[in-house]
């Protein structure tokens, strides 16, 4: 279906004015209705809370992505399996996103039956930020861990060549009261937004975060982009988490390891996702008041921030006085949005 592009398009728009730009530049691009909500809701919110690296930057990725036949922006995923604490979900190679916001009213439940459960989702693509998928179970106050397998980008135990993914996982943590602490990161030293963002900005990266193809260090984004790796956070502590999630989001859910993804330029990699839930209600401890005593703990012993705090604050901001819009962020919207599908091959 394609929809009329906008008559006049803010610089500032209002996170509700956004969703609706980027759910109709997806939708005039091939996306289905259901598939595009979602995944607008995730881009939005990095825009909303300023993190560049995955809000708009990434909308030519999907479009592109379902534009060639790569991902599906149209199949609706279905259930593999389903036990009292296990959901196993077939993606058919669209966006876990999707498959996401389908599952999880029941896995919230899931979880509040019987402690904990496990969403698994197979045969995706899951190319945005992870904490969008998490930070509303811990804002109803849920424990959630999630983590994602992407395409070989990152070198093993001091391997120079890629073979894990660059694997996002993020965890939340209730707070009474306030709002959830969320911290989502790369496996890599740094994500490959930020190497897509240094090559568009021509920047070079910082030392001793990526090798190029012949597994040399390297500060430049595109040798990076072209054959080359990033490193692991922490060295081989890093390549560790980057293994356990290649173990719980694919071998798990049935998907693709980061090494057997098929190449496609920079399009978002067949993978798999992992999420899970702990009701800490089941638990009997007095959750709340011993998380309110670490961050005490913390904050006395210096940290000046918490993971989420600066978004949270870039969000309230955004939602008193709209959200900064680049000329070339509103010509690429209003690109998309002109698009017309049925003219395409
Ligand atoms: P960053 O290094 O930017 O941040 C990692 C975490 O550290 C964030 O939660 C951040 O919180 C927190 N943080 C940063 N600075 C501080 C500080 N001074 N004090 C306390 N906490 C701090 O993330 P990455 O570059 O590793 O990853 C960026 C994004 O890339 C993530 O959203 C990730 O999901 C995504 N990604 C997605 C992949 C995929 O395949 N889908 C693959 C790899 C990455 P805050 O948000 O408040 O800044």
């Amino acid at each position: 279906m394609t929809q009329p592009a906008p008559q006049k398009t803010p610089q500032r728009a209002t996170h509700a004015e956004l969703l609706g730009m980027i759910s109709r530049a997806l939708i005039a691009n091939g996306f289905a209705e259901q598939v595009a909500a979602p995944i607008a809701r995730t881009i939005a919110a990095c825009e909303r809370d300023d993190v560049p690296s995955h809000g708009l930057l990434r909308l030519p990725g999907f479009v592109d992505a379902v534009r060639t036949g790569w991902a599906d922006g149209v199949t609706l995923p279905s259930i593999v399996s389903h036990s009292a604490s296990m959901l196993v979900m077939d993606a058919h190679n669209g966006f876990t996103h999707l498959a996401l916001d389908q599952a999880k009213t029941q896995l919230a439940d899931m979880a509040r039956a019987t402690g904990s459960a496990v969403l698994l989702i197979r045969n995706a693509h899951h190319f945005a930020a992870l904490w969008p998928d998490i930070e509303e179970f811990a804002a109803n106050g849920q424990i959630a861990f999630s983590c994602v397998t992407s395409r070989a980008r990152v070198t093993a135990w001091n391997g120079g060549r890629p073979v894990f993914g660059t694997n996002a996982s993020a965890f939340a943590c209730p707070r009474a009261g306030g709002l959830p602490i969320v911290w989502d990161q790369a496996a890599s030293v740094i994500s490959q937004g930020d190497v897509l963002l240094a090559s568009r900005e021509r920047r070079k990266l910082p030392p001793g975060v990526a090798v190029d193809a012949q597994g040399l260090p390297t500060d430049d984004p595109d040798a990076v982009l072209k054959g080359g790796a990033l490193q692991p956070f922490g060295g081989k502590k890093g390549a560790s988490i980057a293994f356990m999630i290649e173990i719980l989001a694919s071998a798990l859910s049935g998907s693709v390891f980061g090494f057997e993804s098929p190449a496609k330029g920079t399009l978002p990699s067949k993978c798999g996702q992992f999420l899970m839930l702990i009701d800490a209600g089941r638990a009997g401890a007095d959750m709340d008041s011993r998380v309110e005593h670490l961050v005490d703990a913390v904050t006395a012993a210096g940290s000046s921030r918490l993971p989420g705090s600066r978004r949270y604050a870039k969000r309230t901001q955004s939602l008193a006085h709209g959200i900064e819009l680049t000329e070339s962020a509103v010509h690429m919207l209003n690109q998309l949005c002109a698009a017309d599908t049925a003219s395409r091959p």
